[in-house]
């Protein structure tokens, strides 16, 4: 065996021991939250296609359209021959709908903030972020220059304390949170963060990957409280409620100006297929004049809640956290038995203890569906809880 060989078996024995392997499994999606894996048609809560624009006739219409107009790939940079301009309606579509100046379409939310980050701050900034934010947000703080202050989860006291003592050692500032946590579903405080982010110049970026399209009306984590909290930097992704592939920012015009010429994900990374964007821009349109279809992910989320028992659902992510991985692992596959698809959310995607289930709600959902995944949950848990010692 050599070096290399024995390098990867060895890193896999060790995930294999600590139930942290990970594999991928074939699966189909054939709309209206059905997933076919090994032959069974399973009912899936693990899907991020909260509106189901994937498989919206008038969505897969106009990607097919852009395709057969402009060819399946960007053929270059934006900055060479890659930006077509479907980009360019895209972003002031995307600018409008969360109430920015600009906006500035990226390969995904993933290469978004690994582009964004290191081009707005670098050495003598600082970077505060919620210790539960997204891997991309942490990936983006790596590859800056930057120092980083991680601070905890939705706390902002905590923001105060670090910005009081700390901001004057900095020159810039950045705060960056999900709006919608992905893991666990809540809400970042976005008005307070902005408050404090102001008090100490401090620039606030959210990433709201999970809250466009299906919060206040679809327009996402910044409007939750009515008027647009003041977030300069609103970044999200085009792959979830969109039904698409992609990711962006909302930021003011000379913001967006500079990533051009200093993100590198955008300088050195081919654009995006014309027909991601075709398909956004429909999805888009499909959102902005249907509130009622954007309300139901959270409506169908709170009804499993409310059915179980658990905290209220703020987004249509709901967890529920087992503990160990093993566990996790155990109440996904007796669930797959039962015919729903719930994937074991396992760290480091979660902290150490934390696995869990995560239950992704879309509008596709039969309220029967919900229903009885409900059952199936509550009866997974209670075969879980230990007997009590004067029973056992
Ligand atoms: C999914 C996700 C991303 C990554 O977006 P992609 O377009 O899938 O790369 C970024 N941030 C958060 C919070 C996410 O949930």
């Amino acid at each position: 065996m050599n070096t290399l060989d024995a390098f990867a078996r060895r890193k896999l024995a060790e995930l294999e021991a600590a139930a942290l392997r990970r594999s991928l499994v074939d699966t189909e999606r054939p709309g209206d939250s059905i997933v076919v894996r090994g032959g069974r048609r399973l009912v899936s809560f693990s899907c991020n296609d909260y509106l189901g624009l994937s498989q919206h006739p008038t969505v897969k219409a106009s990607a097919s359209a852009a395709i057969a107009a402009f060819g399946t790939g960007a053929g270059a940079s934006r900055l060479v021959t890659g930006n077509h301009p479907l980009f360019a309606e895209l972003e002031s579509r995307l600018a409008k709908w969360k109430g920015a100046e600009a906006a500035l379409v990226f390969g995904s939310g993933y290469l978004a903030n690994l582009g964004i980050v290191p081009a707005l701050a670098g050495d003598g900034d600082v970077i505060l972020v919620d210790e539960l934010a997204h891997a991309c947000l942490f990936a983006g703080a790596q590859l800056s220059a930057a120092e980083r202050r991680v601070f905890r989860h939705n706390d902002v006291a905590h923001v105060r304390t670090i910005l009081g003592a700390q901001r004057g050692h900095f020159r810039n500032a950045l705060l960056m949170t999900d709006g919608v946590f992905s893991m666990d579903g809540d809400l970042a405080p976005v008005a307070e963060l902005a408050e404090v982010c102001a008090n100490y110049d401090t620039w606030l970026m959210t990433d709201d990957a999970h809250g466009l399209g299906v919060l206040a009306k679809g327009r996402g984590s910044s409007f939750v409280l009515g008027d647009k909290a003041t977030v300069p930097l609103q970044m999200g992704t085009l792959s979830k409620a969109l039904g698409s592939y992609g990711g962006y920012l909302c930021a003011p015009r000379s913001v967006v100006d500079l990533l051009v010429s200093r993100a590198r994900t955008l300088v050195y990374s081919t654009g995006l297929p014309p027909a991601n964007a075709a398909a956004a821009l429909a999805a888009l349109d499909i959102i902005e004049s249907n509130p009622a279809l954007t309300a139901k992910p959270l409506a169908k989320a709170c009804a499993f809640t409310r059915q179980i028992g658990l905290p209220e659902a703020q987004s249509p992510i709901v967890p529920l956290v087992l503990g160990a991985s093993e566990a996790a692992l155990a109440a996904s596959r007796r669930l797959e038995d039962e015919g729903f698809l719930v994937v074991a959310i396992r760290p480091p995607t979660v902290p150490a203890s934390g696995a869990r289930l995560r239950f992704a709600f879309c509008a596709q959902h039969g309220d029967d569906d919900v229903a009885r995944l409900a059952d199936s949950v509550a009866r997974l848990h209670r075969d879980a809880r230990p007997v009590p010692r004067e029973l056992g």
